[in-house]
């Protein structure tokens, strides 16, 4: 079974680019405030979610690996 992850948006950062809509349609939407939401908290892990979060210009997107917590993106120092 693959990975599921646990996908965040910070919405005091996200400055509503759409970078992430972009690189993951079905992933995030843009609220009429244009703040990013992921489409679902929970989801299978994901190329393009994981694009979106390495693409987002100002890092809110965070990632973790659902059960343990382990951060997949950003990546553990
Ligand atoms: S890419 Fe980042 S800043 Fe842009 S809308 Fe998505 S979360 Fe917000």
């Amino acid at each position: 079974m693959g990975d599921r992850w646990y996908v965040e948006v910070d919405r005091g950062v996200c400055i509503g680019s759409g970078m992430c809509v972009n690189h993951a349609p079905a992933g995030f939407t843009l609220d009429s405030a244009r703040q990013s939401h992921p489409a679902a908290a929970e989801t299978d892990a994901s190329e393009p979610v994981l694009a979106a979060a390495e693409g987002c210009p100002v890092e809110a997107i965070a990632i973790t690996l659902l059960g343990t917590g382990e951060a997949v993106f950003p990546p553990e120092e």
